[in-house]
């Protein structure tokens, strides 16, 4: 994707927060990463403080991996410099999702990992959704959370403790994926623990169905991190 086209994708996927309930007024956003020939690596990110229904594709704003802007009027997101430190230390990651999903973050008020109860979970997550620790924001500390958390990790969803969720994806497209299926499985397993205990699935069995959507259904349809093996 050239980067014009990029712009439209994110502003795209922007409108999905809203449609999709994971977000309240102005929270929640999505970035790309932008490699430039010759220039290495930019980002492009939702700016601070604009309604979702305000946005345009060329509201978002380009910056280096530091944070910095390179292109645009606006001021980029407050949580520019946690999907900066994300993308210099993954260099797998080609998009981010930040939201305050509701489901996803009750879990995260409780500093509860999301248990693997669904096979639609075990499929997507690869088992439960782990919870990170407490970090402040404004700085670095909740990017190494979630880069510490989810470095070699299944599972392409974070819940960080009293905050709410990261995802990371190939594309911002698998990370949205991600945002949605993860507030998905959040409201279900609470409704499952409304009902009674729900059962938990064997560790060899998600293996199993991890291995299968991730290898052999992945050959038809992008995975939950958009590749195609
Ligand atoms: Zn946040």
């Amino acid at each position: 994707m050239n980067h014009a086209e990029l712009r439209r994708e994110l502003h795209t996927l922007h409108l999905e927060l809203p449609k999709n309930a994971l977000v309240a007024w102005t929270s929640g956003n999505v970035s790309a990463r932008v490699s430039v020939d010759g220039m290495g690596d930019h980002m492009l990110i939702k700016p601070s403080g604009v309604t979702f229904e305000d946005l345009l594709p060329e509201s978002m704003v380009l910056t280096d991996m530091n944070a910095q802007v390179l292109e645009g009027d606006l001021s980029p997101s407050s949580d520019t410099a946690t999907h900066a430190y994300i993308y210099r230390h993954l260099p797998e990651v080609g998009g981010i999702v930040h939201t305050h999903s509701p489901y996803a973050t009750a879990w995260a008020a409780n500093a509860r990992e999301i248990p693997c109860f669904l096979t639609a979970m075990a499929d997507e997550f690869g088992g439960p959704i782990p919870c990170g620790n407490f970090a402040l924001i404004g700085g670095e500390q909740i990017g190494a959370e979630v880069v510490r958390v989810l470095r070699g990790h299944r599972s392409p969803a974070i819940i960080l403790q009293n905050h709410g969720v990261f995802t990371i994806g190939k594309t911002p497209r698998a990370a949205l994926k991600a945002a949605v299926m993860a507030e998905d499985v959040a409201r279900t397993a609470f409704l499952a623990m409304q009902l009674g205990t729900p059962v938990p699935i064997a560790q060899a069995d998600i293996d199993s169905l991890y291995d299968r959507y991730t290898n052999v259904y992945g050959q038809q349809q992008a995975t939950s991190t958009g590749e195609a093996p």
